[in-house]
Order: C-alpha cells, then sequence, then structure tokens
C-alpha cells in the first residue's frame, strides 16, 4: 500500500488511548477559571464592584481609577490561579480569536515584578496590522487598539488571563466582530425594553439570549494529517464515497464510541471550568460527526463561549489523536454541519418574551414580539442570508443541503390558525364583544405548550421552537456573532417601528394601548405573509414558490454579500448606530476577499492533487498493466487479446480520466489566472465562483472514478472508509 497512507492507519491503530471517567461535580467546577460575579465579590472593592455591575448592565464607562483597582484585583487571582501572562482577546473578521500576550512580569528601576494596571486592562495597542480592515486602516488611521468588554467576564485560559475585547480603529471604526455586535444588542435592548414596558412598567432592560448547537466531525489525527486537502482546506477536494455512509441511520443518537467519549468528558470538564454550561452531546446524523450544545446565554457572552469552544476542542482532540473538522461539508454524499443559532429576548424581569404565557395579556405580549420578529425577517430576509454566507458553508446552503438558501419562517398550525384569527380583526377601536372574544378565545387560548413547535420541520431555516426561533442555516465554523449583529439589529428597527406606530394609534387615534397593539399587529400579519411557510423548504416547488413570493435565493456567496451595500442595508445599520457606511463597505470587502481567497486555496491544492498524487498512481498502476499485457503476449503470441481484454478497457479507462482531470487541472488554472487579474474585489469573486469553481466537482468526478479503479495498494490518499470509519 501507498506507505504514506498504510504509515497513516498503522499510527491511528497504536496511539495510546486515552480514558477519561467523569467523576465528582460538574457543579463545583463551574467557571473556577473566569472572574465571574462571586470572584468579584471576593476581589473588588465595593465602588469596584458596583462600576463593573453598572458597565454590565447599563454599558457606563468605568473610570480610570476604578479600573485600576480593578485591574490590581483581576491580577491577584489571576496569579494564584498561576496566571503569568494577559492577552487582550479579541475577534478580528478572520472569523476566529486573536491574542497576543505580555508577561505580567516587569522590572521597576531594575526591580523583578508582577504588574498589570488600569491601562492594560482597559486598553492595548497589539500593533495588529496584518488583520484584515477592508480598507479602513489604509483611509483612516494604520493602528488599531483593543478595549475591554466587561460584559464578557475575564477568564484563564491556559496559564494566560484573557480579557474579552472589542478592536477598533483609532478612528472608532470597528476592526472585529463584537464591536457590532455589543452596538446590536444594545440597539435591540433599547427598542425591545420600549415595547415590553407597554406590558410591563417594571421592565428595565432586555437581553437577547443565544443557544448554539455545534456539529462537527471528529477525525482521528493521524489520518487527517495523511489528507493534505483536509489540512490546507478543512475539507475533502476528493474521495471516493464508502460503501456505507449514513444510510443505515446507525450513527444518529448512536452509542457513543468509548475513544469519543473519553475526549467528550475532558473537554467538557475544561468547558465547565472556563464557564461554558455545557449541557447536550450526542451523535449527529453523519459517522464521525457529534454535537455538543451548552445552556443558553446572553448573546454576547454565548458567542464568546463559542469561540472559546472552538479553539479548547482544537486543543484537547489534539491531546486525544483526534483532529476535529468545523468545515461546514467536509465529505461528500455524507451531511455536512451547521450551528443552529437559538434566539430569544429576555427580560430583567426574568420573562422570556417569546414564551406564550398563562395569561391573555402576557400572551398579547408574546404576540407582539413573535410577529415583530417575523416582520423583521420578512423586510430583510436576505440580510439575514448574508450573514451566514462563506465559501464554505456554500456547500449546505442553496446546494444539495439543508437548509435552503432561501429564508422562511416556520410557525406551526396552532399559531398559524392564531395568526389568522387576528388578521380579521376590524381595524380602529375594537367592540367590547370583539375584545372580549380576542382576549378570551384567541390570545386567551394560546398554549404554554406548543404541540407542533417542538423540532418538526426540519427543513425550515428559521423556525419557531415553541419559545424561541431557530436559525437553523448557520455554519459551523461561522462567527454566531455575524448572524446575530443582523438578526438583533432588525429586530430593533422593527421594535422601533411597531412603538412609533403604536403610539401614533394612541396619540391620535385615541385608541387604547391593547387596540394600537392589535391594528398594528393585523398590518404586519398581512404584510408579511410570504415569509410564512410550513412546508417542505427542501422541495422543488418550494424554491418556485418562493420565487413567486420574490424571496431572495442567492446560491453563491458573492451573491448574498451584494445586499450589504443596497441603500436600505445602509440605512438600517446606520440608523440602528451598528455600522457605518464606512465600516459596512469594508466587511462586504473582507468577506469578498476571504470568498476569494478560500476557493484560491482549493484550487491550488487540486492542482496538488492532480498533479502529484492522483496522475501518478493512475500511471503507476496503468503501466503495471501494460506490463501484464505484454507479458501475456510474450507468452501467448496473438491469443493473448483474448486474455487481455480486461486489462485493456481498464488501461484505456485510465488513459482517459487522465486526459480529462489533466485538462480540467489546467483549465481551471488557467481560470484563476484570468480572476486574478481583475482589480474590482465584486468582479473577482464572481469571477472564482463562476468560472473557477465550477471545474472542482468536474475535476473530483474523474479522480473519484480514478480511485474505484486504481489498486487500492497504489492509493495514495487515505479513503472514506478510512477516515470515517476507522475507530
Ligand atoms: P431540546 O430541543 O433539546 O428539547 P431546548 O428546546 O430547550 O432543548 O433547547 C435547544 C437549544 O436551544 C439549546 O441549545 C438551548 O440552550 C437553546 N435555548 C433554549 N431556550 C432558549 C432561549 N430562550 N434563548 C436562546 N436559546 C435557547
Ligand atoms: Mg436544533
Amino acid at each position: 500500500m501507498s506507505k504514506y497512507r498504510f504509515d497513516a492507519i498503522v499510527k491511528s491503530q497504536e496511539r495510546p488511548r486515552i480514558v477519561i471517567e467523569e467523576k465528582g461535580r460538574r457543579s463545583e467546577l463551574f467557571g473556577i477559571y473566569v472572574f465571574n460575579e462571586d470572584r468579584m465579590l471576593q476581589y473588588l472593592t465595593k465602588d469596584a464592584l458596583e462600576s463593573v455591575r453598572n458597565a454590565m448592565i447599563s454599558g457606563s464607562k468605568i473610570d480610570r481609577k476604578i479600573a485600576d483597582q480593578v485591574a490590581e484585583s483581576i491580577k491577584a487571582w489571576a496569579i494564584t490561579m498561576g496566571a503569568t501572562h494577559y492577552t487582550h482577546w479579541f475577534q478580528p473578521l478572520t472569523g476566529s480569536t486573536a491574542e497576543k500576550h505580555d508577561a505580567f512580569f516587569d522590572l521597576l528601576d531594575g526591580k523583578p515584578l508582577e504588574k498589570f494596571g488600569g491601562s492594560q486592562l482597559v486598553q492595548q495597542e497589539p500593533d495588529a496590522s496584518s488583520f484584515p480592515s477592508g480598507g479602513i486602516r489604509n483611509t483612516f488611521e494604520a493602528r488599531g487598539y483593543t478595549a475591554w468588554d466587561p460584559t464578557s467576564n475575564a477568564f484563564i485560559y491556559g496559564t494566560t488571563l484573557c480579557i474579552p475585547t472589542i478592536f477598533v480603529s483609532y478612528t472608532g471604526e470597528a476592526l472585529d466582530n463584537k464591536a457590532p455586535l455589543l452596538r446590536a444588542l444594545s440597539a435591540v435592548d433599547e427598542a425591545a425594553t420600549a415595547v415590553a414596558r407597554f406590558f410591563d412598567k417594571n421592565v428595565s432592560k432586555v437581553n437577547a439570549t443565544l443557544g448554539w448547537e455545534q456539529e462537527y466531525f471528529l477525525i482521528d489525527k493521524a489520518l487527517a494529517l495523511s489528507r493534505p486537502d483536509i489540512v490546507m482546506t478543512g475539507r475533502t477536494l476528493v474521495g471516493h464515497e464508502a460503501a456505507k455512509g449514513q444510510q443505515l441511520d446507525d450513527h444518529y443518537f448512536g452509542v457513543i464510541p468509548d475513544r469519543v467519549l473519553s475526549f467528550m468528558s475532558d473537554l467538557e470538564k475544561e468547558c465547565t471550568k472556563l464557564g461554558i454550561p455545557v449541557k447536550t452531546r450526542h451523535n449527529e446524523v453523519a459517522p464521525n460527526q457529534f454535537e455538543l450544545a451548552p445552556v443558553f446565554e446572553e448573546a454576547n457572552l454565548a458567542v464568546d463561549h463559542n469561540l472559546l469552544l472552538m479553539d479548547v476542542m482544537d486543543k484537547i482532540a489534539d491531546k486525544h489523536s483526534f483532529k476535529v473538522l468545523f468545515h461546514e461539508k467536509p465529505f461528500e454524499g455524507i451531511n455536512g454541519s451547521g450551528k443552529h443559532n437559538n434566539w430569544s429576548l429576555a427580560t430583567d424581569t426574568g420573562v422570556n418574551l417569546l414564551s406564550p404565557g398563562s395569561t391573555p395579556m402576557k400572551n398579547l405580549q408574546f404576540l407582539t414580539f413573535f410577529i415583530n420578529t417575523i416582520k423583521a425577517v420578512d423586510t430583510y430576509e436576505e440580510l439575514l442570508r448574508a450573514s451566514i454566507a462563506s465559501a464554505s458553508n456554500d456547500h449546505r446552503l442553496g446546494a444539495n443541503e439543508a437548509p435552503p438558501a432561501i429564508f422562511s419562517i416556520f410557525v406551526g398550525t396552532q399559531l398559524s390558525a392564531v395568526l389568522d384569527e387576528l388578521e380579521g380583526v376590524s381595524k380602529g377601536k375594537l367592540s367590547p364583544e370583539e375584545k372580549t372574544e380576542l382576549k378570551l378565545n384567541v390570545v386567551g387560548k394560546i398554549p404554554e405548550i406548543l404541540l407542533d413547535n417542538t423540532d418538526r420541520n426540519r427543513t425550515s431555516p428559521f423556525a419557531f421552537t415553541g419559545n424561541k426561533f431557530e436559525m437553523r442555516g448557520v455554519g459551523s465554523k461561522t462567527n454566531c456573532a455575524k448572524p446575530m449583529t443582523v438578526l438583533n439589529t432588525i429586530v430593533a428597527k422593527q421594535l422601533q417601528d411597531f412603538k412609533k406606530e403604536v403610539d401614533a394609534l394612541i396619540d391620535k387615534k385615541s385608541l387604547k394601548k391593547d387596540e394600537a397593539v392589535f391594528n398594528v399587529l393585523r398590518e404586519y400579519i398581512k404584510t408579511s405573509k410570504r415569509i410564512r411557510f410550513d412546508g417542505d423548504g427542501y422541495s422543488d416547488e418550494w424554491e418556485k414558490e418562493a420565487a413567486r413570493r420574490k424571496l431572495s435565493n442567492n446560491k453563491n456567496t458573492p451573491s448574498a454579500l451584494q445586499v450589504l451595500t443596497s441603500k436600505e442595508s445602509i440605512a438600517l445599520f446606520k440608523s440602528m448606530k451598528v455600522l457605518s457606511e464606512v465600516e459596512i463597505a469594508a466587511r462586504k470587502e473582507v468577506e469578498l476577499e476571504t470568498y476569494i481567497f478560500q476557493v484560491q486555496i482549493e484550487g491550488r491544492m487540486y492542482n496538488e492533487l492532480v498533479y502529484s498524487y492522483i496522475i501518478p498512481a493512475a500511471i503507476k498502476y496503468q503501466s503495471q498493466l501494460i506490463k501484464n499485457v505484454m507479458g501475456l503476449k510474450d507468452i501467448y503470441g496473438a491469443a493473448h487479446k483474448k486474455l487481455s481484454d480486461g486489462q485493456l478497457s481498464i488501461i484505456e479507462q485510465i488513459a482517459e480520466h487522465i486526459a480529462a482531470i489533466k485538462s480540467l487541472t489546467d483549465k481551471m488554472t488557467d481560470a484563476r489566472r484570468i480572476a486574478n487579474k481583475l482589480q474590482d474585489m465584486d468582479k473577482k469573486a464572481f469571477a472564482y465562483c463562476e468560472n473557477v469553481k465550477p471545474y472542482f466537482d468536474q475535476i473530483r468526478m474523474h479522480s473519484d472514478k480514478l480511485e474505484r479503479i486504481v489498486d487500492n495498494d497504489l492509493w495514495p490518499l487515505t479513503k472514506y472508509r478510512e477516515l470515517l470509519f476507522h475507530k
């Protein structure tokens, strides 16, 4: 067998098996590495504690003196925990996190000591000038700085104190994913609080909540490393499907293999210490695919925790000789991975605003937030689609996999019936009978548990699941900050408009508050109907129907990103103070550039695979066959023809595939050359999408055919059955 592949298989079987058996209570481990409320109580002075709390709740500034005190306390705690360094932990537009460590160690007049002051806590200049900025740095100021986000607790990771921060340019433009998220969360807080106060004057803050569900593949490290495509692109660019895939459904929710369970236990223990409230783990549909989900949290914290989780996963996997694949489509022919984003709004009085209640008034509040969310998604569906666009997620959205690139909302039969009833409410003032009818028989009858809203319609990209919405198109690799920024911004805008309309009806038409609410909601139900769809989101009929409804259906990243810079999007982000026009343009630029690079890297990788792996292997086998045929001729003379029929046919098949794969690869390389000459980022991204990428599947087809023909011993690339079924 090809030595490379053979060595990997041997190595994968020889690795030491780590067995982790979890004992004890997780609650006792929870957050021991986090500078959380408990630690603050213990370490901070009363003033400092108050100041941090205010900053967390209302976003107020922390003054320098207090910052010094806080820094001193965090340092004292961190050092007792064994930390030697600190870092500002931030989220550049690369999609992952970044850090630059500094030691606490310093010299003061030649004397060694541990130092960490307020200024180091609050602000740092990482000279991170190589991160993508979409041109912001050229036009403005070269430097960027990071600034403390006191709403997400500092934590110790390894021996480093990590301080969650935003990353902005000196002129204030966001260079990261966290700053816009915080602005969006603040916008939705303001708008939702104002609306919630229609129903309860005690509400003074509304938090967006997020519960993500992380799907991933776990592959033996030695096997994964033997595949150059997995190493370079995170997915297999070629590879024939294994005889067995997921058709038997024998993996989904199956018994978790011991080796994987050890990894999971170890991972969850680390997460628990880091304050990530992990809760659920199970096998997913595809072989070697798994899922991890935490208890939901305030959205900013949940985003940080997801990013941290992905990092911890990499490290713990390595320890267990695994490689985690976060790519949305690492293997052809079996399911890809996503990251459902469960989202809701919660008041500081402890009410989930998307949870139906036990009284008509509570249900009117529920309906208000429910219908406003539907309306927001209807208005800005294309923007939501853009928020989850990426080269890797294109393999799911709009490709042959769920969920579709078309946004629609599943509400279920019970709530559909309620919406239909509300649509019939008469305009203006309501008669006492109508009011009673509404309260008792429509709004009052919404059950607290909605039967068909658990998880029934798996094909809906935006499903109401009983007490939250579940956004299902988010990619497994995606930073949730991106969809969460858009979702919270559009809901904020919608709630703001709603409040204005209700107030106007109360002031100008002297309607009662609930009458005004009913009147506005009725119009929203009418005007947002096209987004509601409870049927099969994967069907061809839906695609046609959605086109009739004029819903967007952007099947690739360059098309999906166009809406970012539309007049409407710019107006939205500006008015909600989430992104300026410059920031939006910069983001689009970065997204397009990232897309181009990712496709380019795959293109280059195809070149290498074809020329250095696939063609040589095919030729080797073909040469063996030729030698065999010549041998037969030597022995049997003219009679050899009958005996070498099969061989000759394989020799010819190989020749055809080699010619085709070579020609396609060369054409793809030419297409890349042409695309690379384009200066305009939009044009370049489209060129990569439309002229380069289509060759990939064709190249793959020939490679996979060759894999099937060529002697197993000569095939150099670790096969699907080995990657997916060797335990
Ligand atoms: P299940 O679907 O397994 O029965 P749930 O419906 O309670 O469980 O939750 C599924 C996911 O939704 C979990 O990740 C959970 O954290 C998240 N979730 C539940 N409630 C909310 C909420 N109010 N806001 C955000 N996420 C939530
Ligand atoms: Mg789910």
